[in-house]
């Protein structure tokens, strides 16, 4: 399944009907699809076919089985509240009423979920759920199970391995032509192809400490930005209440500690043994991730540590429950029967992204974006938990459909445009330290003017290599990110505000950035529509 990118970059006459951007559920749901209408397909991934969010996923895929007394209407309901009021109520409804389908083409295609003893999937919950409605692989290694099954239903179908895409190209009318992209040794080339899917996933490593694995630099939301795409919600990035804790001054990837590990009993107390959400929400542990982060931010403030502990000691059998969670902990020197696990929150999740409509058009032609880069408008201020595999699924396999449509009514575009070989790109420590101590879970005008500052700085660097692509990513999305965080003077979501603590009304609204000419972010009011 492996086409080596020599072939291409030796200079093969490979042009596409799409190129999809990305290995994730998103981008090999698309890839599928298309081959399924007979586009040429042709898939890029800048690591090994494994190496995205995807693969990470643990709690399982959110969506509503017959027979099981829950209802959509039900799970519409606790995406809503969870979105803090900037869901947008169509598309929720339009891409949750598609899971149960979804979910069961995946199965046909050979994922195999937990089953109890009537051979029906087992469901748990996670926060912001009020129902049993989360089905899961390997007890916490849905991703897994996901990205296996999705990789091996796609063989036969070419995917560059190793070979960053640094540019969405266009034609003189605006419309994508191409892509420009780096091989492993820092062979360039251009792929032409009448439409580009961006499915590359989020911006953890935006951050100093992550649930994300070191793929996961904006690329996607960078690219569009720069193509001239409209991005909306960019201020809330969800960060994941419980990452297994790594000691002071711990950087990079940590393990994540599943939100199931709550929904099964266990429960948060601060280093002093006292309940960490007693009186913050009347779901308690298992309130929506804004709420708990929060909550284990102000309590290790309160306690002067960088900390909380998660207590699964009255879990039984969580070894083979949980067993990602158990061999982080058992790596780490730490037995979850016996000993409660520190933990602590992380940069998790993006909300926001390139803003698409539920079949991944963005506000460019032939531009189309899908999974975590996407801002479809289901997430709202903060993502119901499991909710991201789901929309991969439906938005990746909408979209390509999407692309055979609007390709039989457009004409293809013209010769591609030169592009840029230098971009602003920031010391990549310099600018997670500074993400992280003014743009994490509470934030102030002043710290977020300070890091913008910092980011507006930046030099320009020569883009040779995956590193290069890379820090300029990181380096337009921080700004991006700034400019909508700033704006927002309110708290909403997992946007959290230690100078506007409240909500505010005329902030019910989604914020939108574009670049302008000189390549700075600015808002752009009201948010620009999404074309064909
Ligand atoms: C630890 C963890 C646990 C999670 N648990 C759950 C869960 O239980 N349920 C749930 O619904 N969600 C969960 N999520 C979120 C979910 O996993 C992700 O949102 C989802 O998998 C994203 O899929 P994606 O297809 O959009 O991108 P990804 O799977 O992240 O794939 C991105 C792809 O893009 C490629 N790429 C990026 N930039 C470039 C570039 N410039 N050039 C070429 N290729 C590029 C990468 O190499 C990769 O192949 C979890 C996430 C993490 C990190």
């Amino acid at each position: 399944m492996i086409s080596p990118a020599e072939d291409l970059l030796a200079g093969s006459s490979i042009s596409a009907d799409l190129v999809v951007v990305g290995t994730g559920v998103a981008g090999l749901s698309a890839a599928l699809r298309a081959r399924e209408l007979g586009l040429r397909v042709v898939v890029v991934t800048k690591a090994a076919i494994d190496d995205g969010n995807t693969r990470w996923a643990q709690g399982g895929v959110a969506v509503v089985l017959p027979g099981t007394g829950d209802s959509v209407a039900a799970h519409i309901r606790d995406t809503m509240v969870a979105g803090a009021g900037l869901c947008d109520e169509i598309a929720v409804r339009e891409i949750l009423a598609a899971g149960p389908a979804a979910v069961a083409a995946l199965r046909e295609r050979g994922a195999v979920f937990d089953a109890g003893p009537d051979g029906a999937p087992e469901l748990t919950r996670e926060g912001g759920h009020t129902a049993l409605r989360i089905i899961h692989s390997g007890g916490d290694a849905t991703g897994a199970e996901v990205q296996r099954a999705l990789a091996a239903t796609a063989a036969g179908i070419p995917v560059l391995e190793r070979t960053v895409v640094t540019e969405v190209l266009r034609d003189d009318a605006g419309a994508v032509a191409g892509i420009a992209l780096l091989g492993a040794d820092g062979e360039s080339a251009v792929l032409p192809a009448r439409a580009v899917l961006l499915a590359t996933g989020g911006l953890g490593q935006l951050y100093t400490a992550t649930t994300n694995p070191e793929v996961a630099t904006g690329d996607g939301l960078a690219l569009a930005l720069r193509a001239g795409a409209a991005a909306s919600d960019l201020e809330f990035v969800q960060f994941h209440p419980t990452v297994l804790h790594g000691g002071p001054g711990s950087r990079g990837r940590r393990p994540l500690v599943t939100e199931a590990v709550r929904g099964e009993g266990a429960v948060l107390l601060d280093v002093n043994g006292a309940p960490v959400t007693t009186g913050v929400h009347p779901l308690g542990d298992l309130a929506p991730r804004d709420v708990v982060a929060a909550a284990i931010t102000r309590r290790m403030a309160a306690t002067a540590t960088d900390h909380v502990l998660l207590d699964a000691t009255g879990i039984s059998g969580f070894a083979r429950r949980f067993p990602t969670v158990w061999a982080a902990c058992a790596a780490a020197g730490i037995d979850p029967a016996t000993d409660p696990i520190p933990v602590t929150p992380a940069a998790h999740y993006h909300c926001g992204g390139v803003r698409t409509d539920t079949s991944g058009r963005t506000t460019v032609p032939g531009l189309y974006a899908a999974g975590e880069v996407a801002r479809t408008g289901l997430h709202g201020a903060n993502r119901l938990a499991s909710n991201s595999l789901l929309e991969g699924l439906v938005v990746g396999t909408a979209a390509a459909t999407a692309v055979a449509r609007d390709q039989a009514v457009t004409s293809p575009p013209g010769p591609p445009r030169a592009l840029a070989t230098s971009q602003p790109a920031l010391d990549r420590d310099d600018l997670q330290r500074a993400m992280s101590a003014h743009a994490g879970i509470g934030r102030d005008t002043a710290g977020l003017e300070s890091a913008a500052a910092l980011v507006a700085g930046a030099p320009q660097r020569h883009i040779r290599g995956v590193a290069d692509a890379e820090d300029a990513a990181l380096t337009v999305v921080a700004a991006a990110l700034l400019c909508a965080a700033t704006a927002r003077t309110e708290t909403r979501g997992c946007h959290v505000r230690t100078d506007h603590q409240g909500s505010a009304k005329r902030w019910r609204r989604s914020s939108t950035v574009v670049l302008d000419a000189a390549g700075r972010p600015v808002l752009d009011e009201p948010a620009t529509a999404v074309v064909a």
